[in-house]
């Protein structure tokens, strides 16, 4: 479903990010992505969501080379995909409906549809009494989770999580972990990009290990795994 052939991307002219990189992620699989600050998972991320296109080789979305891809059809890849940050990146003068609401209305969804789906995203990722809550009435935990309810509410087949839990505490990390899982078992594919060890140990799926814009080691099988 998704694969990395021979890419390499390198920022201003210099600076190689990615290094030849070669990777396959299955239709339906959970992938952690560890690695030292600067090891390249972001940049990683970013090729999939076309923000960034390989100097070398090739990234492909079910089959389909992410640079031969119109401008048209970018916003429909991004449909296919949804984004978890860090930092969350709400909209911090709209309430948690009306954060996942506008994702829908930028895409001119009629209102009846954004009236049934949006309580639903809310209530998967439990936040059905906090419908009318603004970010900053919201707790750190709270806040991830609003974000992930928008990035499910286009029915993604992928999610990419970038440090979702790097401003959380180890409860909220956790319950954010478990609700990715949660999405992964209902069948959507999920990279999580993070430090986090405890996080990464807790999970025991694939970890793919970054360092210097290359992938050091890969560990397909399922169990615990060390940093
Ligand atoms: P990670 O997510 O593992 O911390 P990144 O993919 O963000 O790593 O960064 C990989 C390398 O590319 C780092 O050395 C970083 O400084 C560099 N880099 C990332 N973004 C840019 C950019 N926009 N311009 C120049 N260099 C960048």
């Amino acid at each position: 479903m998704i694969e990395y052939k021979g890419v390499s991307t390198t920022y201003e002219d210099s600076f190689r990010a990615l290094d030849k990189i070669d990777l396959h992620v299955k239709e339906g699989e959970f992938v952690s992505l560890v690695g030292p600050s600067g090891a390249g998972k972001s940049t990683l991320l970013r090729l999939l969501t076309r923000e960034l296109i390989p100097d070398e080789g090739q990234v492909l979305v079910d089959g389909v080379n992410l640079a031969d891809l119109s401008g048209g059809d970018i916003p429909l890849l991004r449909r296919k995909i949804g984004m978890i940050f860090q930092d969350f990146k709400l909209l911090s003068n709209k309430n948690a409906f009306e954060n996942v609401a506008f994702a829908l209305e930028v895409c001119g969804a009629p209102v009846e549809d954004i009236e049934a789906d949006v309580p639903k995203v809310l209530g998967i990722v439990g936040l059905n009494t906090k419908v009318k809550s603004f970010p900053h009435q919201m707790s750190g935990g709270e806040k991830q989770r609003l974000a992930i309810a928008r990035a499910l509410i286009h029915r993604p087949k992928i999610i990419l999580a970038d440090e979702p839990t790097g401003n959380l505490d180890m409860v909220n990390s956790y319950d954010v972990v478990k609700l990715l899982l949660k999405i992964n078992e209902l069948g959507t594919t999920v990279i999580l990009a993070t430090h986090n060890d405890k996080i990464v140990n807790s999970i025991g799926r694939r970890v793919i290990s970054m360092d210097s814009g290359r992938i050091v080691r890969d560990q397909v099988e399922e169990g615990k795994y060390i940093l």
